[in-house]
């Protein structure tokens, strides 16, 4: 027998919370080895002796680590030899903090198997888990990750539960929540009433009444997705008017009913990340109560308690606890308070949630996800950038709040926060902050923000006392796409947004940059929109169209007489006006003028309303022009007022205006291209305007053709959630 070997491997990546020790036992064992295995804050120390060939085989099973992990690197050194019992687990210890968390995981097969045997000991728990499925991030409090640091600490498990945690071969090995109806959380309703809590709520929904529902990272408004009356009651009761709701089907069978499914979104909506996905309905014209829009976005249970109800129900309408723009209520005291004006029974547990996490919101583009909102099931998962952006703290934007840390290659991204105008937002924001700075042992040495002076982010950054670095708006969009895909620059942007604060201190939003991550060059930009009462026209968007006409010297009636020459007069005086090269904007405009529609009820309403209603074989256009001014070229749009007007006039349909006006915008882009960009510079697309899927799938395809290669984001939202990775990009260049 060769001499024995003692070996310690330092193990880097998401080992924590994924049964990563367990696994490290169990192959620990079939190669007959000694040892242990800890957690620790730099992610997993493994000590094995033995053999050399069994170790060697120890070494190759290792690479094929449970399905939740990831191993990111494994750092091998030689020991002298020890005296070893055999191989154990060790209590965790807290040393430095370099390990990743899992992000919330849905139910796998095995356990929801068990659920459903009437015979398993689990049968009907909502709460099931095991080392491959289960709440991770939500309900960590403190790293390293073990029950004591989750907010199941104080639920001791049964002698049952206590068994399986501590047996080698079973599936939950070290399953941190691992629990069961004797020992684990437990149903809770209010009003509180004899009958089975699950049963009762399901009960009421079938009823047409709405239920609050504890999920993962949040709590939800649900109610059925088939009865009109109780969509509409819910609409009243959250003041929610038209926005569109998504939709929680029980299985893909029922998704295929409501909406079209390609391949890559029936596989993303049956991930284990379990993300709402934006599909595009069957019929344009169904589910006008649930979605005005052609899309509806479904999930499917991702949790056991909601694969329960889901059992009883075929579609529920599913959406954020919450007042108009706070944020999502976590808190079952706050929920019995604050909801009882909404939600007719509550359908809560007793296992808290520590980590606020909405639901992710995706699309399918080019079959691949297109993030809209990244959030749960994927944070706190890092993105990995090419430079090291270690003790970097990018504080994004302001309408979707996020932000990033940074720590040697990594960014870690918050989950969705919200709008930071809200006191509330606020908060979340400054907590999530503090659990990640805590959780990822991040202590920030550079702080980088927006250019805008009103934003919250700003203001913050410039109380923080530390090094500040402000960046653009659409640069660091421009960035953040850069980023996501390692392109180091020079590249071209389009960058098409509502508004962003613009180095001459107007407000921006058509924007066509030069650049790469140390600097960039505003080259090509759009003739900007006056907002009659500035901010207010975000709303009443019948202003921006009355403005469209004025500048287009065209007479066209949007309002009665009198208010109609009251907005003209403003617009001309140039009287309370905000002038903005907003994309976003143009679209509100437009939209009102072709609808009549003035006034938008949500962020974004006009727009996706505006491409729902485009006629999809309609190739027609409207005429192109251009000035250069100061060395930038504007796209001059109103020529194609007039012409749309003229289409008006004329009682051409709607859907082939809506269409041609589209259509028109992506030739707009690729013209600006190959004017400004001869070099062929890689062409990279970002900001909110391209969630849009006519104009992201059009000038993707127009650049193609003209020979570009061309760059859309497929890690993080190319809206303003995006914002703090392209901060972060810029500022770990110029480190
Ligand atoms: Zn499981
Ligand atoms: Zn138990
Ligand atoms: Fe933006």
């Amino acid at each position: 027998m060769a001499a024995m070997k003692h070996l310690q491997l330092q193990i880097q990546g998401i080992v924590q919370g994924v049964g990563f020790r367990p696994f490290v036992h169990r192959i620990a064992y079939l190669c007959a080895l000694k040892g242990n295995v800890v957690n620790d804050g730099q992610g997993v120390t493994i000590h094995i002796q033995g053999d050399p060939k069994a170790i060697e085989r120890f070494l190759m099973l290792l690479q094929d680590p449970p399905a939740l992990s990831h191993i990111e690197s494994i750092q091998m050194k030689e020991l002298p030899l020890k005296e070893y019992d055999s191989f154990f687990i060790l209590e965790s210890e807290q040393g430095k903090r370099n390990t990743l968390i899992s992000p919330d995981i849905a139910p796998c097969e095995d356990c929801l198997k068990e659920m459903n045997d009437p015979k398993d000991r689990r049968y009907r728990y909502p709460f099931i888990n095991c080392t491959n499925c289960g709440p991770r991030y939500t309900i960590i409090q403190d790293i390293p990750y073990d029950r004591k640091y989750t907010t199941m600490h104080a639920l001791t498990m049964c002698d049952a539960c206590a068994e399986e945690y501590q047996t080698l071969t079973d599936r939950r090995y070290h399953a941190q929540p691992n629990a069961c109806a004797v020992c684990g959380p437990r149903l809770l309703l209010y009003p509180h009433t004899e009958d089975d809590p699950l049963f009762a709520a399901i009960q009421a929904l079938k009823d047409g009444r709405i239920a609050a529902i504890k999920g993962v990272g949040g709590i939800h408004l649900a109610c059925d997705a088939f009865q009109t009356a109780a969509i509409q009651r819910l609409r009243d009761r959250k003041k929610r008017e038209k926005k569109p709701f998504a939709v929680m089907v029980r299985d893909i069978q029922t998704a295929k009913t409501m909406v079209q499914l390609s391949k890559a979104e029936e596989a993303l909506l049956t991930g284990k990340e379990r993300p709402i996905v934006l599909c595009r309905k069957k019929d344009k014209n169904s589910f006008m109560a649930i979605s005005e829009n052609q899309e509806i976005g479904i999930v499917l249970p991702y949790s056991p308690l909601h694969v329960l109800v889901m059992q009883s129900m075929k579609a529920i309408i599913l959406t954020s606890a919450n007042n108009s723009e706070d944020p999502m209520v976590i808190d079952n005291a706050q929920a019995v308070r604050e909801l009882a004006a909404i939600a007719d029974v509550c359908l809560l547990h007793d296992r808290p949630i520590e980590n606020r996490c909405d639901d992710s919101l995706l699309r399918c583009f080019h079959e691949k996800p297109y993030f809209v909102r990244r959030s749960r099931g994927y944070v706190p998962l890092p993105l990995t950038l090419k430079d090291p952006c270690t003790d970097l703290l990018a504080l994004g934007a302001h309408q979707k709040g996020s932000f990033a840390l940074g720590k040697s290659h990594h960014v870690f991204l918050s989950p969705y926060i919200g709008n930071l105008e809200n006191y509330k937002s606020m908060q979340h924001y400054l907590h999530a902050l503090d659990t990640y700075q805590r959780f990822f042992d991040i202590y920030p040495k550079q702080v980088i923000c927006d250019l805008h002076p009103d934003y919250t982010t700003t203001q913050y950054a410039k109380s923080m006392k530390l090094p500040i670095l402000q960046v653009q708006h659409h640069y660091a969009h421009m960035a953040s796409c850069m980023a996501e895909h390692q392109l180091m620059g020079p590249v071209f942007g389009i960058i098409w947004d509502g508004s962003g604060y613009g180095e001459d201190h107007t407000i921006w939003g058509s924007e066509c940059l030069v650049g790469d991550l140390y600097g960039y060059h505003r080259v090509g930009s759009m003739h900007p929109l006056a907002l009659i009462g500035g901010e207010r026209a975000i709303h009443e968007i019948g202003r921006i169209a009355v403005a469209l006409c004025v500048e287009a010297e065209r007479n066209h009636s949007v309002y009665s007489a009198e208010l109609q020459t009251c907005y003209e007069d403003l617009c001309r005086k140039e009287h309370g006006c905000v002038k903005a090269s907003s994309m976003g904007r143009l679209f509100d405009g437009i939209y009102a003028l072709i609808s009549g529609c003035l006034m938008q009820d949500y962020d974004g309403q006009a727009p996706v309303l505006l491409e729902s209603m485009a006629e999809e074989r309609e190739e027609g256009q409207y005429p192109l022009f251009f000035y250069v001014k100061e060395e930038v070229r504007f796209f001059d749009w109103r020529r194609m007022i007039q012409a749309i007007l003229d289409d008006l006039d004329h009682l051409i349909d709607k859907a082939i205006i809506a269409a041609r006006f589209m259509n028109t915008l992506c030739l707009m882009a690729a013209e600006q291209c190959m004017k400004l960009n001869t070099e062929h510079l890689p062409v990279v697309l970002s900001g909110g305007c391209f969630l849009n899927q006519w104009l992201l799938s059009k000038v993707v395809s127009l650049l193609q053709q003209n020979g570009y290669r061309v760059y859309w984001h497929q890690q993080t939202s190319c809206n303003d959630e995006g914002i703090a990775l392209g901060q972060l990009a810029i500022a770990a260049q110029r480190k």
